[in-house]
């Protein structure tokens, strides 16, 4: 039973929901955080529930999730945990993978209007018409897809296991890679195989171009440079990145190297995860404006009413889940 306490504060917090959100709360935290930390806590317990978090998401919502990760973590874990509730801060995509890899789970999302742009830019009917005009093809979509796009394909990756996935495809199957033009080039040009791109891409990796990448680079000879392969400007600086690697992977990365500063192209969210985990190395965002406002729409308030009311729910139609479950359990045996 929830505490009624939570919504007689609630007032105080946040009338609306509608929170200071995004990066832009770095450094300058407004003042009913702490509060909503406390009240996240106790609800957390009372609803059995736990908050994941994409890489992406602001600072304060990273820091109080049960996980912080990328697509494919935040997916595996949504798997196996024991709880009755996710809350899952992310985007809509992601949540719905969450309903259907747990459907006995309550799986909910601060804002429903948190999508996805480049999930956006490729629907089931048509990747129903390319796959007739390849009848040979194999589809194999980025896990960037909704639910009744994913029902259409074959094969599920994310940037962190596409070339694997790609391996586990039989040669002389020609691929169809949707959404993500920028991602299916990298892929094309590290597996060599036969890849017909779609040419959707991500907004917030779009405005990442080359000349302020180089201008950093002149300015820190001394950085590494991690790119993630969602980068419009793939293709131009493919061979100047020292890394190009999924989220996860740069953050994992970025622990181990010894270099002290890093220049980062993609989303900037994940610069609070790398600042906290490695206080004395300097990260530069390749883009300040590399935001995702898709993302941003989730914010501790928002979370935090997520919580009080269980809203907002996200299903996925059973027969679309069925068929949608092939390709990602695919991806899934694979890592
Ligand atoms: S950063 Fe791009 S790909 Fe990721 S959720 Fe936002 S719009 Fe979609």
């Amino acid at each position: 039973m929830i505490s009624t306490q939570h919504t007689a504060h609630s007032a105080q917090i946040s009338g609306n929901g509608h929170g200071t959100n995004g990066h832009a709360t770095n450094g300058h935290e407004p003042p009913h955080y702490g509060l909503l930390r406390e009240k996240i806590a106790v609800l957390k317990q009372e609803r059995n529930a736990v908050i994941l978090a994409h890489n992406y998401q602001e600072g304060a919502i990273q820091d109080v999730a049960d996980c912080v990760g990328d697509s494919l973590n935040l997916a595996k874990y949504a798997r196996t945990t024991d709880a009755d509730t996710i809350v899952f801060c992310g985007v809509h995509f992601m949540a719905e993978t969450a309903a259907m890899l747990n459907p006995a789970k309550t799986v909910l999302i601060p804002d429903l209007g948190a999508g996805c742009a480049l999930a956006d830019m490729v629907i089931a009917e048509q990747v129903r018409q390319w796959k007739a005009a390849h009848p040979d093809g194999v589809v194999l979509c980025y896990i960037n897809t909704s639910a009744a796009v994913k029902a259409e394909c074959d094969y599920c990756c994310t940037s962190s296991n596409g070339v694997r996935v790609i391996e586990s495809i039989p040669e002389d199957k020609e691929i169809l890679f949707i959404p993500d033009y920028y991602l299916g080039s990298y892929l094309k040009a590290k597996t060599k195989r036969a890849i017909h791109l779609w040419k959707g891409y991500c907004p917030a990796h779009a405005v990442i171009i080359p000349e302020k990448i180089d201008a950093l680079r002149e300015q820190c000879p001394e950085a590494e440079f991690l790119m993630h392969p969602e980068c419009g400007c793939l293709t131009k600086q493919m061979d100047l990145a020292d890394q190009i690697l999924s989220t996860e992977g740069m953050v994992t990365y970025v622990r181990s190297s010894p270099a002290k500063t890093f220049i980062i192209a993609t989303e900037n969210g994940i610069l609070h995860r790398m600042r906290k985990d490695n206080p004395e190395k300097t990260f530069l965002p390749a883009s300040e404006h590399a935001s995702c406002h898709y993302m941003q729409r989730n914010t501790l308030d928002k979370l935090f009413w997520s919580l009080v009311r269980l809203q907002h729910r996200v299903t996925v139609d059973p027969a679309i889940a069925k068929r949608a479950l092939i390709p990602i359990e695919r991806m899934m045996a694979l890592t």
